[in-house]
């Protein structure tokens, strides 16, 4: 896999300091860039876990300071984004809910940030407006990298059969569009919303031209994460999707 291939794992939610200490070693040891995990999370309801806030951004930092990854999670209030900075966030998401919360982009944009971006699809966005959230980052003023993430839109297969639709032939145009500069990375889990079928959106995704992979995962088969437990794979199934996105990506190349 070339070295700029980004890959980004590590669980959906920050759940304690042994939890992603733990994952960062293992995903590190299989070649990840970035770990990634929720310190403040966007649940639907709010009974469930909202993350460890501050103490996850923490953690975050411990694992940096460990391993080496960088650093990716998402920001949900700019009231937060001291703590982002204290605690060295790498790459800061902005996920699919709040791809147009414009007051939210243009917070952050203003901040003149050298940190890169991630950039969610919101999930009945078009790319005409994903463009659009894009520019107000650049208009706005953000100085670092803006990657942009495809995790699935919702489509009448919603529920059935997966979570969301992964939109591959999304990844595909943007890839070939000679005006657009970002890179792009897929995200299989979502759109999943299942473990077994992760693999194969994965596959599809960097098929598509994807330069880069954000993957949840959970350290043992048996645990049960707080946040989008049943798409987390385990670190064994980890190493084998990496193999094959790796083999994919030279065959394409
Ligand atoms: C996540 O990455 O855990 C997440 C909540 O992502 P999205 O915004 O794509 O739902
Ligand atoms: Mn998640």
């Amino acid at each position: 896999m070339k070295n700029d291939f980004l890959i980004m794992a590590g669980p959906c939610a920050v759940e304690s300091k042994e939890q992603i200490l733990t994952i960062a070693q293992e995903v590190k040891a299989l070649g990840a860039t970035h770990l990634r995990g929720g310190a403040f999370k966007p649940r639907t309801n709010p009974n469930s876990f909202q993350g460890l806030g501050e103490e996850g951004l923490k953690y975050l930092n411990e694992a940096k300071k460990q391993t080496g990854l960088k650093i990716v999670t998402e920001l949900m209030d700019i009231e937060h984004f001291p703590l982002f900075e204290k605690y060295s966030v790498d790459v800061i998401q902005i996920g699919s809910r709040n791809m147009q919360n414009f007051e939210l982009l243009k917070k952050l944009a203003l901040k003149k940030s050298n940190k890169a971006v991630l950039l969610k699809r919101g999930i009945a966005a078009t790319k005409k407006e994903f463009l659009g959230a894009i520019e107000y980052l650049k208009q706005y003023g953000h100085q670092g990298e803006i990657l942009v993430c495809e995790r699935g839109i919702r489509t009448f297969s919603n529920g059935e059969y997966d979570r969301f639709t992964l939109d591959v032939s999304f990844i595909a145009d943007l890839k070939k569009d000679k005006s657009f500069p970002y890179r792009v990375i897929v995200d299989p889990s979502h759109p999943a919303g299942r473990k077994e079928i992760v693999s194969d959106l994965a596959y599809c995704g960097i098929a598509a031209g994807a330069d880069g992979i954000i993957i949840e995962v959970k350290n043992q088969e048996n645990d049960c994460p707080k946040c989008d437990a049943e798409q987390a794979i385990t670190l064994k199934d980890l190493k084998s999707i990496l193999n094959i996105c790796k083999k994919i990506k030279m065959v394409l190349k």
